[in-house]
């Protein structure tokens, strides 16, 4: 099947978990505005959907030898968990934990009872749900290597930016950056649209126009 329809099949699947949220109007972190917002939350909260779409990553992947399946964050783990059910291989799924240092960097350790599955070099298959920065995957893969073992691809539900690049295969179910816009050229703000508050519950205060606005 052509790839564009099958995004938009799992694209359409994604919607429906109700992680994928259209026809809106939402601030992001970095402060531009966007129609269209990913909750990863949501992503795998019904467990059919998400053993579908695992079973459409341990597919792609099903050529592949693979020994251990590694993730981190509580939706990649339920992903993940059923990638590693569904491959023909039958892999061990493990995780890493992620915590933030003291410069607010990012940071992934493996859980000491892990360490095991690491002697004689295995071949990972690294899942992530929703990927932005990919500092996440990043860290996942330096910490294959550290251990010895071969990143052999990373599977996800969503990269939201294609400026982030890796050096093994990539299948993303979704690859789709959507439209941002500054508070000035926001065409949701020009039209009156009300920010959804509900998700991004750390945005930064809206523009004083906007809450003239919403006063009115
Ligand atoms: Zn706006």
């Amino acid at each position: 099947m052509e790839t564009e329809i099958l995004e938009r099949i799992n694209r359409g699947v994604i919607l429906r978990t109700g992680a994928y949220l259209t026809n809106d109007h939402f601030v992001l972190p970095s402060g531009r505005h966007a129609q269209e917002y990913v909750e990863k939350a949501l992503a795998t909260t019904e467990p059919a959907f998400t053993e579908g779409l695992g079973d459409v990553i341990a597919k792609h992947f099903a050529d592949q030898p693979i020994d251990l399946v590694l993730t981190t964050g509580y939706g990649a783990s339920l992903l993940g968990h059923c990638v590693a059910r569904a491959h023909p291989s039958r892999p061990r799924f493990i995780y890493a934990n992620k915590q933030r240092d003291g410069a607010g960097i990012s940071q992934v350790s493996l859980p000491r009872e892990f360490r095991q599955y690491f002697a004689g070099s295995p071949r990972v298959l690294l899942i992530e749900d929703i990927l932005t920065t990919g500092e996440t995957v990043k860290g996942l893969v330096d910490l294959v290597n550290s251990l010895g073992g071969r990143v052999v691809g990373i599977g996800m539900l969503w990269r939201r930016s294609k400026k982030v690049k890796f050096t093994v295969p990539l299948f993303t179910l979704v690859d789709r950056e959507f439209p941002t816009y500054t508070p000035e050229d926001c065409p949701m703000c020009r039209r009156g649209v009300p920010i959804n508050r509900e998700f991004l519950a750390e945005s930064p205060p809206e523009p004083s126009r906007q809450r003239a606005r919403r006063a009115n």
